[in-house]
């Protein structure tokens, strides 16, 4: 009875395991059981090697980690997340940030936070002027999740860049065009904008998300109405911004479920380099309990 329990254990922690270690794992420590002959026995050996086998998988994943950590020069090892949740939070408009008819139309919510009591937040990078390879080696290494929101006229000079975070697992959103002011401009020419770039999106990365993000983080009602016909079904905003050398909050402070907005920027634009901000985004939340979980998870 206790191997099988011991074998279910091992299973629910193992699918519980958000980030599993990359494929440098450590081979399991224990050997064939020798003279197992019995069916109880091999049963029980089982149990105990997928057990030590696990034990080991989440010790080398911590060293892993611990050793990235260390490498990137961060001031402590970030925490795990959570498992994503069984069940999808129900994402509602933020209040103050609804447009008319919001819920009648049945358009995308604009929201800054995911409704959630676990202390995770989540890491979101926008526009895609910086290309910077040290970036990508980071959180290859550190294995954070991010999303990125792409506006073409800033990343078409080099979609290989976005491909590679693409291929590590992170997922690639709508940014529009051209990053414009949208609210200045009409429908047809919203929805230019946006549906244009659901094409692109299409045509180099070979998915058209269903996440969009408004320029400035500034949208009327005819933005969400020509997201919502090229399948846009979210419209996450921020709550906080962080930078290489300081934060800005919305709210003060962080909180359980907020988005974090960055950008790929770098010295030009910057007191500092990608991998600056990430030390600054990491150190503060590990300090402050959080982990950094993955955006699409919750929606
Ligand atoms: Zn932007």
């Amino acid at each position: 009875m206790r191997a099988g329990l011991g074998v279910l254990a091992v299973a629910a922690l193992a699918s519980g395991c958000a980030q599993p270690a990359s494929g440098k794992a450590a081979a399991p420590a224990a050997g064939p059981v020798a003279g197992a002959a019995a069916g109880a026995h091999a049963l029980r050996g089982t149990a105990a090697r997928a057990l030590d086998s696990y034990a080991t998988r989440l010790r080398a994943a911590y060293a892993a980690r611990a050793a990235a950590a260390k490498r990137w020069g961060l001031r402590r090892v970030p925490l795990t997340p959570p498992a994503p949740p069984a069940r999808k939070p129900h994402i509602t408009v933020r209040k103050g940030f609804e447009v008319d008819d919001q819920e009648e139309l049945n358009l995308p919510p604009v929201f800054t936070t995911i409704p959630t009591d676990e202390k995770i937040v989540f890491l979101t990078i926008d526009d895609g002027a910086e290309k910077d390879p040290a970036f990508l080696r980071m959180m290859h290494d550190l294995k954070i999740p991010y999303t990125a929101f792409l506006s073409d006229f800033l990343v078409k000079d080099d979609y290989g860049y976005f491909r590679q975070i693409q291929s590590d697992g992170h997922t690639l959103n709508n940014h529009t065009l051209t990053h414009p002011y949208l609210p200045a401009l009409g429908y047809a020419e919203q929805k230019r904008e946006i549906c244009g770039m659901q094409d692109v999106m299409e045509k180099q990365f070979g998915r058209r998300p269903t996440v969009f993000r408004p320029p400035f983080g500034n949208y009327d009602q005819d933005s969400l109405r020509a997201a919502k016909s090229c399948g846009i079904e979210y419209a996450p905003i921020w709550n906080e911004e962080v930078f290489p050398d300081h934060w800005e909050y919305r709210d003060g402070e962080l909180h359980p479920g907020d988005i974090v907005l960055s950008h790929f920027q770098g010295p030009k634009e910057w007191k500092g380099t990608m991998p600056d901000m990430v030390r600054r985004f990491l150190d503060k939340v590990t300090a402050e309990g959080y982990a950094v979980a993955r955006l699409e998870d919750y929606l």
